[in-house]
Protein backbone atom coordinates (compact mmCIF):
# COMPACT_ATOMS: atom_id res chain seq x y z
CA UNK A 1 0.00 0.00 0.00
CA UNK A 2 2.66 2.53 -0.57
CA UNK A 3 1.04 5.89 -1.83
CA UNK A 4 3.20 6.66 -5.15
CA UNK A 5 5.28 9.60 -4.46
CA UNK A 6 4.81 12.63 -5.97
CA UNK A 7 6.48 15.18 -6.87
CA UNK A 8 5.09 17.79 -5.57
CA UNK A 9 4.97 16.33 -1.92
CA UNK A 10 6.82 18.49 0.56
CA UNK A 11 7.02 17.62 4.34
CA UNK A 12 5.99 20.22 6.79
CA UNK A 13 9.77 20.66 8.35
CA UNK A 14 8.21 22.97 11.29
CA UNK A 15 4.50 21.56 11.36
CA UNK A 16 2.63 23.56 14.04
CA UNK A 17 2.02 21.53 17.15
CA UNK A 18 -1.57 22.21 18.74
CA UNK A 19 -2.69 19.63 20.81
CA UNK A 20 -0.52 18.86 23.90
CA UNK A 21 -2.81 18.13 26.49
CA UNK A 22 -4.47 15.29 28.37
CA UNK A 23 -7.21 13.95 26.43
CA UNK A 24 -10.40 12.46 28.22
CA UNK A 25 -14.14 12.51 27.31
CA UNK A 26 -13.47 14.28 23.85
CA UNK A 27 -12.15 17.36 25.95
CA UNK A 28 -8.82 18.58 26.39
CA UNK A 29 -7.40 19.24 29.52
CA UNK A 30 -4.21 20.44 31.24
CA UNK A 31 -2.05 18.44 33.75
CA UNK A 32 -3.96 19.27 36.69
CA UNK A 33 -0.44 19.56 38.80
CA UNK A 34 0.48 21.65 36.25
CA UNK A 35 2.86 19.53 34.93
CA UNK A 36 4.77 19.30 31.33
CA UNK A 37 7.21 17.02 30.30
CA UNK A 38 9.59 18.29 27.25
CA UNK A 39 9.31 16.17 24.34
CA UNK A 40 12.91 16.61 22.07
CA UNK A 41 13.70 16.64 18.51
CA UNK A 42 16.01 13.65 18.29
CA UNK A 43 17.46 15.15 15.08
CA UNK A 44 18.39 18.46 16.93
CA UNK A 45 18.34 17.54 20.75
CA UNK A 46 16.13 20.56 21.22
CA UNK A 47 12.96 20.58 22.47
CA UNK A 48 9.94 20.87 19.95
CA UNK A 49 7.09 21.93 22.69
CA UNK A 50 6.05 20.70 27.16
CA UNK A 51 2.91 18.22 27.27
CA UNK A 52 0.82 17.91 29.92
CA UNK A 53 2.16 15.23 32.23
CA UNK A 54 -0.27 13.03 32.98
CA UNK A 55 -0.23 10.95 36.15
CA UNK A 56 -2.39 8.32 38.18
CA UNK A 57 -5.13 11.16 38.98
CA UNK A 58 -5.35 11.59 35.40
CA UNK A 59 -5.22 7.79 34.60
CA UNK A 60 -8.50 7.57 37.02
CA UNK A 61 -10.47 10.18 35.48
CA UNK A 62 -9.52 8.21 32.35
CA UNK A 63 -10.69 4.92 33.47
CA UNK A 64 -13.93 7.06 34.74
CA UNK A 65 -15.34 8.39 31.58
CA UNK A 66 -14.43 4.91 29.51
CA UNK A 67 -16.41 3.05 32.45
CA UNK A 68 -19.21 5.77 32.03
CA UNK A 69 -18.57 5.40 28.08
CA UNK A 70 -18.71 1.65 28.42
CA UNK A 71 -22.33 1.29 30.56
CA UNK A 72 -24.75 -0.74 29.33
CA UNK A 73 -27.11 2.12 28.08
CA UNK A 74 -24.28 4.44 26.69
CA UNK A 75 -24.16 5.15 22.93
CA UNK A 76 -21.42 3.60 21.71
CA UNK A 77 -23.00 -0.27 24.08
CA UNK A 78 -26.60 0.52 21.92
CA UNK A 79 -25.23 1.52 18.67
CA UNK A 80 -25.31 -0.87 15.93
CA UNK A 81 -21.74 -2.91 14.96
CA UNK A 82 -21.80 -1.18 11.46
CA UNK A 83 -21.66 1.98 13.15
CA UNK A 84 -18.56 1.40 14.79
CA UNK A 85 -17.23 0.33 11.54
CA UNK A 86 -18.04 3.29 9.93
CA UNK A 87 -16.75 5.71 12.34
CA UNK A 88 -13.54 4.08 12.18
CA UNK A 89 -13.25 3.90 8.62
CA UNK A 90 -14.08 7.97 8.88
CA UNK A 91 -11.08 8.13 11.32
CA UNK A 92 -8.52 6.36 8.58
CA UNK A 93 -10.16 9.42 5.79
CA UNK A 94 -9.01 11.58 8.36
CA UNK A 95 -5.79 10.34 8.67
CA UNK A 96 -5.54 10.17 5.13
CA UNK A 97 -6.85 13.99 5.06
CA UNK A 98 -4.38 15.19 7.48
CA UNK A 99 -1.15 12.83 5.85
CA UNK A 100 1.66 15.36 5.02
CA UNK A 101 0.96 17.30 8.56
CA UNK A 102 0.56 13.91 10.81
CA UNK A 103 3.84 12.25 8.95
CA UNK A 104 5.41 15.11 9.39
CA UNK A 105 4.58 15.74 13.01
CA UNK A 106 5.79 11.77 13.17
CA UNK A 107 9.11 12.63 11.34
CA UNK A 108 9.55 15.53 13.80
CA UNK A 109 9.13 13.98 16.72
CA UNK A 110 10.13 11.01 16.24
CA UNK A 111 13.39 11.26 14.08
CA UNK A 112 11.92 8.41 11.42
CA UNK A 113 12.99 9.58 7.45
CA UNK A 114 9.30 11.77 6.33
CA UNK A 115 9.46 9.01 3.07
CA UNK A 116 8.64 6.39 5.97
CA UNK A 117 6.24 8.17 8.02
CA UNK A 118 4.85 8.88 4.54
CA UNK A 119 4.98 6.33 2.64
CA UNK A 120 4.76 3.64 5.49
CA UNK A 121 3.37 4.83 8.81
CA UNK A 122 0.69 6.84 7.65
CA UNK A 123 -0.87 4.15 5.02
CA UNK A 124 -0.48 1.19 7.05
CA UNK A 125 -2.21 2.97 10.06
CA UNK A 126 -4.95 3.42 7.63
CA UNK A 127 -5.48 0.27 6.08
CA UNK A 128 -5.47 -1.15 9.68
CA UNK A 129 -7.84 0.92 10.74
CA UNK A 130 -10.02 0.05 7.75
CA UNK A 131 -9.34 -3.43 8.00
CA UNK A 132 -10.69 -3.63 11.50
CA UNK A 133 -13.75 -0.94 10.53
CA UNK A 134 -14.90 -4.21 8.32
CA UNK A 135 -14.40 -6.50 11.05
CA UNK A 136 -17.02 -4.32 12.85
CA UNK A 137 -20.28 -6.23 11.91
CA UNK A 138 -19.01 -9.99 11.25
CA UNK A 139 -16.93 -10.97 13.78
CA UNK A 140 -20.33 -13.30 15.33
CA UNK A 141 -20.54 -15.94 17.57
CA UNK A 142 -22.00 -19.31 16.41
CA UNK A 143 -25.79 -21.79 17.38
CA UNK A 144 -24.26 -24.74 18.61
CA UNK A 145 -25.82 -28.56 18.61
CA UNK A 146 -25.50 -29.20 22.77
CA UNK A 147 -27.13 -32.16 24.14
CA UNK A 148 -30.37 -32.07 25.39
CA UNK A 149 -32.79 -29.73 25.04
CA UNK A 150 -31.45 -26.70 25.23
CA UNK A 151 -30.35 -23.74 22.80
CA UNK A 152 -27.03 -23.01 22.67
CA UNK A 153 -25.37 -19.74 21.21
CA UNK A 154 -22.44 -17.73 21.60
CA UNK A 155 -21.86 -13.94 21.55
CA UNK A 156 -18.44 -12.24 20.97
CA UNK A 157 -19.03 -9.66 23.14
CA UNK A 158 -16.05 -6.56 24.00
CA UNK A 159 -13.62 -6.78 26.95
CA UNK A 160 -14.55 -3.29 28.42
CA UNK A 161 -12.16 -0.25 29.41
CA UNK A 162 -9.17 -1.55 27.76
CA UNK A 163 -5.46 0.13 28.65
CA UNK A 164 -3.12 0.52 26.28
CA UNK A 165 0.67 1.23 26.53
CA UNK A 166 2.27 2.35 23.13
CA UNK A 167 6.32 2.67 22.55
CA UNK A 168 7.65 5.51 20.64
CA UNK A 169 9.02 3.46 17.88
CA UNK A 170 5.86 3.53 15.19
CA UNK A 171 3.84 5.81 17.18
CA UNK A 172 1.10 6.27 15.01
CA UNK A 173 1.07 3.09 13.92
CA UNK A 174 1.06 1.34 17.10
CA UNK A 175 -1.52 3.32 18.04
CA UNK A 176 -3.52 2.56 15.05
CA UNK A 177 -2.55 -1.30 15.71
CA UNK A 178 -4.42 -0.78 19.38
CA UNK A 179 -7.38 1.99 18.64
CA UNK A 180 -8.44 -0.48 15.88
CA UNK A 181 -9.39 -4.01 17.13
CA UNK A 182 -10.68 -2.32 20.33
CA UNK A 183 -13.18 0.12 18.78
CA UNK A 184 -14.14 -2.23 15.91
CA UNK A 185 -15.28 -5.04 18.72
CA UNK A 186 -17.13 -1.95 20.96
CA UNK A 187 -14.12 -1.53 23.88
CA UNK A 188 -13.21 1.78 24.76
CA UNK A 189 -9.79 2.58 25.65
CA UNK A 190 -7.51 4.39 27.69
CA UNK A 191 -3.96 4.85 25.72
CA UNK A 192 -0.81 5.93 26.93
CA UNK A 193 1.76 7.13 24.28
CA UNK A 194 5.61 6.54 24.89
CA UNK A 195 6.81 9.73 26.57
CA UNK A 196 9.52 10.22 23.80
CA UNK A 197 6.59 10.38 21.05
CA UNK A 198 3.46 11.91 21.90
CA UNK A 199 2.70 13.85 19.78
CA UNK A 200 1.03 12.07 16.91
CA UNK A 201 -1.19 10.57 19.16
CA UNK A 202 -2.47 13.31 20.73
CA UNK A 203 -3.11 15.24 17.13
CA UNK A 204 -4.95 11.74 16.08
CA UNK A 205 -7.46 11.66 19.65
CA UNK A 206 -8.87 15.15 18.16
CA UNK A 207 -9.71 13.41 14.79
CA UNK A 208 -11.52 10.54 16.99
CA UNK A 209 -13.17 13.72 18.23
CA UNK A 210 -13.78 14.88 14.77
CA UNK A 211 -14.81 11.45 13.00
CA UNK A 212 -17.69 11.29 15.74
CA UNK A 213 -16.28 8.58 17.84
CA UNK A 214 -18.74 9.35 21.71
CA UNK A 215 -16.79 10.82 24.50
CA UNK A 216 -14.87 8.64 26.48
CA UNK A 217 -14.08 6.15 23.99
CA UNK A 218 -10.81 7.01 23.77
CA UNK A 219 -9.16 9.01 26.60
CA UNK A 220 -5.05 9.70 25.73
CA UNK A 221 -3.06 10.58 28.77
CA UNK A 222 0.64 11.39 27.87
CA UNK A 223 3.12 10.88 30.97
CA UNK A 224 5.95 8.21 31.56
CA UNK A 225 6.11 5.00 33.11
CA UNK A 226 4.37 5.63 36.00
CA UNK A 227 1.03 6.78 34.35
CA UNK A 228 1.64 3.34 32.53
CA UNK A 229 1.79 1.74 36.05
CA UNK A 230 -1.54 3.35 37.06
CA UNK A 231 -2.79 1.97 33.76
CA UNK A 232 -1.64 -1.83 34.50
CA UNK A 233 -2.65 -1.45 38.08
CA UNK A 234 -6.08 0.09 37.97
CA UNK A 235 -9.23 -2.15 38.76
CA UNK A 236 -11.60 -0.69 36.54
CA UNK A 237 -9.19 -1.47 33.74
CA UNK A 238 -10.41 -5.03 32.20
CA UNK A 239 -7.36 -5.46 29.60
CA UNK A 240 -3.99 -4.04 29.03
CA UNK A 241 -2.26 -4.03 25.48
CA UNK A 242 1.02 -3.55 26.22
CA UNK A 243 4.22 -3.39 23.39
CA UNK A 244 7.38 -2.30 24.52
CA UNK A 245 11.00 -3.84 26.61
CA UNK A 246 10.34 -7.62 27.99
CA UNK A 247 11.73 -6.06 31.34
CA UNK A 248 7.97 -3.60 31.18
CA UNK A 249 6.14 -6.07 30.05
CA UNK A 250 7.12 -8.83 33.14
CA UNK A 251 6.26 -5.65 35.26
CA UNK A 252 2.97 -5.30 33.57
CA UNK A 253 2.17 -8.84 34.25
CA UNK A 254 2.56 -8.33 37.88
CA UNK A 255 0.72 -5.59 38.07
CA UNK A 256 -2.19 -7.90 36.45
CA UNK A 257 -1.73 -10.37 39.19
CA UNK A 258 -1.16 -8.70 41.81
CA UNK A 259 -4.77 -6.54 41.07
CA UNK A 260 -8.05 -7.38 39.32
CA UNK A 261 -6.66 -9.97 36.54
CA UNK A 262 -7.45 -8.20 33.68
CA UNK A 263 -6.38 -9.62 30.60
CA UNK A 264 -3.05 -9.21 29.12
CA UNK A 265 -1.48 -9.07 25.68
CA UNK A 266 2.08 -8.05 25.24
CA UNK A 267 4.21 -7.65 22.35
CA UNK A 268 7.75 -7.83 23.48
CA UNK A 269 11.44 -7.34 22.11
CA UNK A 270 13.33 -9.36 19.70
CA UNK A 271 16.44 -11.09 18.34
CA UNK A 272 14.92 -12.10 15.31
CA UNK A 273 17.66 -14.83 13.42
CA UNK A 274 17.90 -14.49 9.68
CA UNK A 275 19.11 -17.25 7.83
CA UNK A 276 20.52 -17.14 4.49
CA UNK A 277 20.96 -20.31 2.52
CA UNK A 278 23.72 -20.41 -0.34
CA UNK A 279 20.66 -21.32 -2.66
CA UNK A 280 19.36 -18.01 -2.44
CA UNK A 281 19.07 -14.62 -4.75
CA UNK A 282 21.99 -13.17 -2.86
CA UNK A 283 21.08 -9.79 -4.00
CA UNK A 284 17.59 -10.16 -3.05
CA UNK A 285 19.16 -11.60 0.63
CA UNK A 286 21.51 -8.71 1.02
CA UNK A 287 18.39 -6.20 0.39
CA UNK A 288 16.39 -8.25 2.85
CA UNK A 289 19.22 -8.53 5.18
CA UNK A 290 20.03 -4.78 5.17
CA UNK A 291 16.40 -3.60 5.82
CA UNK A 292 15.84 -6.12 7.96
CA UNK A 293 18.14 -4.48 10.59
CA UNK A 294 18.32 -1.41 9.25
CA UNK A 295 15.08 0.29 8.84
CA UNK A 296 13.81 2.76 11.18
CA UNK A 297 16.98 2.78 12.56
CA UNK A 298 17.17 -0.66 14.08
CA UNK A 299 14.58 0.55 16.23
CA UNK A 300 12.06 -2.66 15.20
CA UNK A 301 10.81 -5.26 17.80
CA UNK A 302 11.08 -7.49 14.71
CA UNK A 303 14.68 -6.62 13.37
CA UNK A 304 16.41 -9.65 11.99
CA UNK A 305 19.95 -8.32 13.44
CA UNK A 306 21.11 -12.50 13.83
CA UNK A 307 22.40 -12.78 9.98
CA UNK A 308 23.18 -16.77 9.46
CA UNK A 309 24.80 -16.95 6.67
CA UNK A 310 25.83 -19.90 4.84
CA UNK A 311 29.55 -21.05 4.48
CA UNK A 312 29.99 -20.76 0.71
CA UNK A 313 28.65 -17.36 0.12
CA UNK A 314 29.64 -15.89 3.64
CA UNK A 315 32.68 -13.56 2.02
CA UNK A 316 30.20 -12.46 -0.92
CA UNK A 317 27.24 -12.26 1.95
CA UNK A 318 29.83 -9.57 3.98
CA UNK A 319 31.28 -7.90 1.05
CA UNK A 320 27.99 -6.73 -0.19
CA UNK A 321 26.48 -6.19 2.75
CA UNK A 322 29.21 -3.67 3.51
CA UNK A 323 28.50 -1.44 0.65
CA UNK A 324 25.33 -1.23 1.22
CA UNK A 325 25.21 -0.23 4.36
CA UNK A 326 27.80 2.55 3.58
CA UNK A 327 25.08 3.62 0.87
CA UNK A 328 22.61 4.22 3.27
CA UNK A 329 22.13 8.20 3.07
CA UNK A 330 22.26 8.98 6.90
CA UNK A 331 21.08 12.68 7.29
CA UNK A 332 17.75 14.93 8.01
CA UNK A 333 15.07 13.08 8.06
CA UNK A 334 13.01 15.67 6.67
CA UNK A 335 15.22 15.76 3.39
CA UNK A 336 13.17 13.03 0.82
CA UNK A 337 16.95 11.72 0.02
CA UNK A 338 17.44 10.38 3.48
CA UNK A 339 17.23 6.60 4.56
CA UNK A 340 18.06 6.63 8.01
CA UNK A 341 17.83 9.21 10.56
CA UNK A 342 18.49 9.58 14.08
CA UNK A 343 17.83 6.80 17.22
CA UNK A 344 15.11 8.34 19.34
CA UNK A 345 16.98 9.56 22.23
CA UNK A 346 20.41 9.82 24.07
CA UNK A 347 19.70 6.63 26.03
CA UNK A 348 19.67 4.82 23.45
CA UNK A 349 22.39 6.16 21.45
CA UNK A 350 24.36 5.77 24.53
CA UNK A 351 23.01 2.06 25.02
CA UNK A 352 23.91 1.38 21.29
CA UNK A 353 27.43 2.64 21.75
CA UNK A 354 28.66 0.81 24.61
CA UNK A 355 26.69 -2.48 22.60
CA UNK A 356 29.07 -1.54 19.79
CA UNK A 357 32.47 -1.78 22.44
CA UNK A 358 31.32 -4.60 23.60
CA UNK A 359 30.83 -6.21 20.97
CA UNK A 360 34.65 -5.14 19.43
CA UNK A 361 35.68 -6.35 22.73
CA UNK A 362 34.12 -9.63 22.90
CA UNK A 363 36.24 -10.48 19.36
CA UNK A 364 33.60 -9.90 16.76
CA UNK A 365 35.05 -7.85 13.20
CA UNK A 366 33.58 -4.56 12.68
CA UNK A 367 33.10 -4.51 9.15
CA UNK A 368 31.79 -0.88 8.43
CA UNK A 369 30.60 1.81 10.76
CA UNK A 370 30.82 1.87 15.06
CA UNK A 371 30.13 5.19 15.48
CA UNK A 372 28.44 7.98 16.62
CA UNK A 373 27.65 10.92 13.14
CA UNK A 374 28.45 14.53 14.36
CA UNK A 375 27.68 16.07 17.63
CA UNK A 376 23.97 17.31 16.90
CA UNK A 377 20.97 14.79 17.05
CA UNK A 378 21.43 11.19 18.07
CA UNK A 379 22.75 9.73 14.80
CA UNK A 380 24.33 6.16 14.97
CA UNK A 381 26.67 5.14 11.28
CA UNK A 382 24.82 1.82 10.14
CA UNK A 383 27.24 -0.79 11.54
CA UNK A 384 28.03 -4.43 10.79
CA UNK A 385 29.82 -6.69 12.88
CA UNK A 386 30.90 -9.50 11.34
CA UNK A 387 32.71 -13.06 12.98
CA UNK A 388 30.49 -13.03 15.38
CA UNK A 389 29.90 -15.71 18.35
CA UNK A 390 26.50 -16.77 19.42
CA UNK A 391 27.31 -16.48 22.83
CA UNK A 392 28.32 -12.67 22.23
CA UNK A 393 26.43 -9.92 24.13
CA UNK A 394 25.89 -8.27 21.07
CA UNK A 395 24.00 -12.03 19.14
CA UNK A 396 22.01 -12.62 22.39
CA UNK A 397 20.99 -9.22 23.52
CA UNK A 398 18.23 -6.71 21.81
CA UNK A 399 20.02 -3.83 21.11
CA UNK A 400 17.48 -2.29 19.29
CA UNK A 401 20.05 0.55 16.91
CA UNK A 402 21.38 0.00 13.58
CA UNK A 403 24.07 -3.04 14.28
CA UNK A 404 23.75 -6.30 12.35
CA UNK A 405 25.34 -9.72 13.55
CA UNK A 406 26.62 -12.10 10.58
CA UNK A 407 27.33 -15.18 11.70
CA UNK A 408 28.51 -18.22 9.76
CA UNK A 409 27.05 -21.75 9.45
CA UNK A 410 27.43 -25.02 7.62
CA UNK A 411 24.47 -27.17 7.55
CA UNK A 412 20.58 -26.62 8.24
CA UNK A 413 20.09 -29.21 11.21
CA UNK A 414 22.90 -26.68 12.89
CA UNK A 415 21.63 -23.78 12.28
CA UNK A 416 17.83 -24.32 13.03
CA UNK A 417 19.54 -25.33 16.88
CA UNK A 418 21.22 -21.81 16.80
CA UNK A 419 19.08 -19.87 15.40
CA UNK A 420 15.89 -21.64 18.07
CA UNK A 421 18.91 -20.44 20.89
CA UNK A 422 17.05 -17.24 22.52
CA UNK A 423 14.66 -16.42 24.94
CA UNK A 424 12.82 -14.38 22.27
CA UNK A 425 10.80 -15.54 19.52
CA UNK A 426 9.34 -12.97 17.51
CA UNK A 427 10.12 -13.36 14.20
CA UNK A 428 12.38 -15.39 12.17
CA UNK A 429 13.45 -15.43 7.99
CA UNK A 430 14.65 -17.69 5.51
CA UNK A 431 16.56 -16.80 2.50
CA UNK A 432 16.37 -19.67 -0.10
CA UNK A 433 15.22 -21.01 -3.18
CA UNK A 434 14.89 -24.46 -2.23
CA UNK A 435 10.91 -25.58 -1.32
CA UNK A 436 12.18 -28.08 1.10
CA UNK A 437 14.37 -25.47 2.91
CA UNK A 438 12.16 -23.08 3.23
CA UNK A 439 9.14 -25.50 4.72
CA UNK A 440 11.66 -27.15 7.07
CA UNK A 441 12.87 -23.74 8.13
CA UNK A 442 9.32 -22.72 8.55
CA UNK A 443 8.02 -25.34 10.50
CA UNK A 444 10.73 -25.32 12.55
CA UNK A 445 11.93 -21.77 13.89
CA UNK A 446 10.10 -20.92 16.97
CA UNK A 447 8.73 -17.76 16.27
CA UNK A 448 5.50 -15.78 16.01
CA UNK A 449 6.21 -15.02 12.05
CA UNK A 450 8.40 -16.55 9.07
CA UNK A 451 9.28 -14.40 6.74
CA UNK A 452 10.47 -16.29 3.35
CA UNK A 453 12.63 -14.46 0.64
CA UNK A 454 11.20 -11.21 2.34
CA UNK A 455 11.85 -9.26 5.93
CA UNK A 456 9.08 -7.09 7.99
CA UNK A 457 5.94 -7.67 6.07
CA UNK A 458 3.92 -7.23 8.19
CA UNK A 459 0.17 -6.94 6.65
CA UNK A 460 -3.26 -6.16 9.08
CA UNK A 461 -4.48 -9.31 7.87
CA UNK A 462 -2.26 -11.57 9.20
CA UNK A 463 -1.35 -12.12 12.87
CA UNK A 464 2.00 -11.11 14.39
CA UNK A 465 3.30 -11.56 18.08
CA UNK A 466 5.49 -13.53 19.59
CA UNK A 467 6.83 -16.71 20.91
CA UNK A 468 8.63 -17.42 24.35
CA UNK A 469 9.66 -14.29 25.43
CA UNK A 470 8.55 -11.82 22.76
CA UNK A 471 4.89 -11.86 23.73
CA UNK A 472 1.47 -13.11 24.90
CA UNK A 473 -1.36 -12.73 22.70
CA UNK A 474 -1.39 -12.03 18.48
CA UNK A 475 -2.28 -8.69 17.01
CA UNK A 476 -3.66 -7.99 13.52
CA UNK A 477 -5.72 -10.14 11.30
CA UNK A 478 -9.02 -12.41 12.59
CA UNK A 479 -6.58 -13.60 15.36
CA UNK A 480 -6.22 -10.12 16.65
CA UNK A 481 -9.68 -9.91 17.47
CA UNK A 482 -9.34 -12.39 20.34
CA UNK A 483 -7.10 -9.75 22.57
CA UNK A 484 -10.59 -7.35 22.15
CA UNK A 485 -13.16 -9.96 22.75
CA UNK A 486 -14.17 -12.34 25.45
CA UNK A 487 -17.07 -15.13 24.62
CA UNK A 488 -20.04 -15.69 26.07
CA UNK A 489 -22.41 -18.94 25.92
CA UNK A 490 -25.80 -18.26 26.32
CA UNK A 491 -27.68 -21.60 27.02
CA UNK A 492 -31.60 -21.80 26.77
CA UNK A 493 -33.74 -24.40 27.97
CA UNK A 494 -36.44 -25.15 24.86
CA UNK A 495 -39.50 -27.04 25.67
CA UNK A 496 -38.85 -28.93 22.03
CA UNK A 497 -35.39 -29.78 20.44
CA UNK A 498 -34.95 -30.21 16.79
CA UNK A 499 -32.13 -31.86 14.93
P1 LIG B 1 11.71 1.33 25.80
O1 LIG B 1 12.74 0.76 26.74
O2 LIG B 1 11.89 0.91 24.40
O3 LIG B 1 11.45 2.79 25.98
P2 LIG B 1 9.56 0.59 27.52
O4 LIG B 1 9.06 -0.79 27.71
O5 LIG B 1 10.33 1.21 28.63
O6 LIG B 1 10.37 0.58 26.18
O7 LIG B 1 8.38 1.59 27.17
C1 LIG B 1 7.23 1.24 26.44
C2 LIG B 1 6.05 1.94 27.06
O8 LIG B 1 5.87 1.47 28.39
C3 LIG B 1 6.17 3.45 27.16
O9 LIG B 1 4.90 4.02 26.91
C4 LIG B 1 6.58 3.64 28.61
O10 LIG B 1 6.23 4.90 29.14
C5 LIG B 1 5.78 2.56 29.29
N1 LIG B 1 6.30 2.14 30.60
C6 LIG B 1 7.56 2.26 31.09
N2 LIG B 1 7.64 1.73 32.33
C7 LIG B 1 6.40 1.27 32.64
C8 LIG B 1 5.83 0.60 33.77
N3 LIG B 1 6.56 0.30 34.84
N4 LIG B 1 4.52 0.26 33.73
C9 LIG B 1 3.79 0.53 32.63
N5 LIG B 1 4.26 1.15 31.55
C10 LIG B 1 5.55 1.53 31.53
Amino acid sequence: SKRQMSTALKPITDPNVKLTGVFINNKWEESCSGETFETVNPTTGNVITRVAKGNAVHVNRAVDAARAAFHRNAPWRTMDAANRGRLLNKLADLIERDAVYIASLETLDNGKPFTASYHIDIPYSIDVLRYYAGWADKNHGKTIPVSGNFLATTRHEPVGVCGQIIPWNFPILMWAWKIGPALATGNTVVLKPAEQTPLTALYAAELCKEAGIPPGVVNIVPGFGDAGAAIAQHEGVDKVAFTGSTEVGKLIQQASGKTNLKKVTLELGGKSPNIIMDDCDLDLAVEGAHMGTFFNMGQCCCAGTRVYVHSKIYDQFIEKSVKKALKRVVGNPFDLKTDHGPQIDKEQLEKILCYIEVGKKEGAKLATGGKRVGDQGYFVEPTIFTDVDDKMTIAREEIFGPVQQIMKFDCLDEVIDRANDSMYGLAAAVFSNNINTINILSQSLQAGTVWVNTYNTILPQAPFGGYKMSGIGRELGEYGLDAYTQVKSIICSVPHKMS
